[in-house]
């Protein structure tokens, strides 16, 4: 910034490399606003140094000549103010001596320079002296402004301007969700981009070139900016829509909850027998289907038990109908208490019940049979304290080659059958078909 700055003095061609360094190395644009801020007390004044300071980074040349303008201005406002002392004034005649020996100012401009030097030197009034700096600097300046530099300079600007909108664009791909809109601002970018390209390649004198230039900035930049509002006002109609789904979502899943309770609720009321809570005819079938397809496919075996209450007609009759029901369920219970969990108890209907034990042959079927038998005769049931003899028959049967779940029932029956003619009270087992 200096150097450019410095060359405005002196233009390019005059002022060479050391000359800039040396008066680089001696003050620089930075190093004035400092003093400004050491020496300004005012709040306003400092701010001003603030503003400056965001102003110089983005200067053009020809914005630094007027810049450089604002400069004296403030210099001339802080002469008459009273944070000008001693000291300051002695930095701000060597600021200026320096400025006046080391641009090297020709023709008439060397004059004028040569003179203010020497009333700067022999103290004549510092305010007088820096109001006729100002004008020769301001003069000198422009006339070494060239063409070249503004359009060097100008094409900088908007490089700079054209990265701080790339930076936007990328900040709004990352954050925004939107995709189409990342899309439009970046297709946006792009063309912008272009149409910058073209211009620069048209020959366009420097003015027009400046102008048109500024146009498509301006127009790259609203169009960004109109990208970035209308994402944020579809990413707010989106998180209400989303909002709004996710209520749904939220209602139909209750819904959805309710609904699977319902159908839970009906399904084991389907396969459920209402007196005894125990499954009812329809499960066991399926049950007895689900064994069967085992036993043929993959040589599981499994025993089927078919239970009737003896003389239960007679119990019905003697106590009533009532203790016949609680005798039913009491003997469910104690049939369900008496298998495992892979096994299921059904009723069958009226006082007929069945068993299927998964994964036991006959004779382990059998044997259970026995033992529940045993536990059904040794029960004391009661009804409204009057013991009631309750006994039960069993048919045993098991899966033997070409069986059915018909014939195995069938053989099952058979076999309780016989055990009732056989006295009641009794398994039987029927072995096969025969
Ligand atoms: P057997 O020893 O030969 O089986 O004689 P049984 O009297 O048990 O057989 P039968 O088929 O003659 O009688 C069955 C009785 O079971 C008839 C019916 O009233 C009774 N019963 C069927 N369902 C129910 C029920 O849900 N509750 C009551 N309390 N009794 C029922
Ligand atoms: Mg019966
Ligand atoms: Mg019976």
């Amino acid at each position: 910034m200096l150097t450019k700055f410095l060359s405005l003095f002196a233009g390019d061609k005059t002022l060479n490399k050391e000359q800039i360094e040396g008066l680089a190395s001696f003050q620089s644009l930075n190093g004035l606003l400092d003093k400004y801020a050491q020496f300004g007390s005012k709040r306003e004044l400092k701010k001003k140094v603030q503003d400056h300071r965001e102003i110089q980074s983005h200067l053009g040349q020809r914005d630094l000549i007027r810049y450089l303008d604002d400069i004296f201005d403030m210099q001339i406002l802080v002469l008459r103010s009273s944070i000008s002392d001693a000291k300051y004034n002695k930095f701000w005649t060597s600021s200026l001596r320096e400025l006046l020996v080391k641009i090297p100012y020709s023709g008439m401009y060397l004059e004028t320079a040569k003179k203010l030097k020497e009333d700067l030197d022999s103290g004549h009034d510092l305010g007088d002296c820096t109001k006729r700096a100002k004008q020769l600097f301001m003069s000198h300046a422009n006339s070494a402004y060239e063409d070249q530099q503004e359009i060097y300079q100008f094409l900088q600007g908007i490089s700079e301007k054209l990265q701080s909108i790339y930076l936007e664009v990328n900040e709004a791909r990352e954050t925004c969700s939107n995709s189409q809109s990342k899309n439009n601002i970046r297709s946006s970018f792009e063309q912008g981009v272009q149409d910058l390209k073209s211009s620069i390649n048209s020959n366009q004198d420097v003015h027009s070139l400046k102008d048109t230039l500024n146009q498509l900035v301006e127009a790259l930049q609203h169009k960004v900016e109109k990208e970035l509002e209308q994402d944020e006002n579809e990413t707010q109609v989106l998180e209400q829509k989303i909002a709004g789904l996710s209520n749904k979502v939220k209602s139909l899943e209750e819904h959805a909850h309710d609904l699977e309770n319902a159908i839970r609720l009906k399904h084991e009321e389907a396969i459920t027998d209402p007196l005894t809570k125990l499954y009812n005819r329809a499960a066991y079938i399926q049950a007895l289907e689900k064994a069967w397809m085992q036993w043929k496919e993959n040589s599981v075996q499994a025993t089927l038990l078919v239970w009737d209450i003896d003389h239960f007609k007679m119990l019905n009759d003697r106590y009533g109908h009532a203790a016949g029901d609680k005798v039913l369920q009491s003997v469910a219970q104690k049939l369900k208490a008496s298998v495992g969990a892979s096994d299921m108890v059904a009723r069958f209907g009226g006082e007929e019940f069945v068993m299927l034990l998964n994964n036991k042959d006959l004779e382990q079927g059998e044997q259970l049979a026995e033992q529940i038998r045993e536990i059904i005769a040794t029960t004391e049931f009661t009804y409204k304290q009057q013991p009631l003899q309750v006994t039960i028959s069993c048919g045993v049967a098991s899966f033997v080659k070409k069986d059915t779940p018909t014939t195995i029932f069938e053989r099952a029956d058979k076999a309780l059958y016989k055990a009732k003619r056989s006295g009641r009270n009794r398994v039987e087992v029927l072995v096969n078909a025969a």
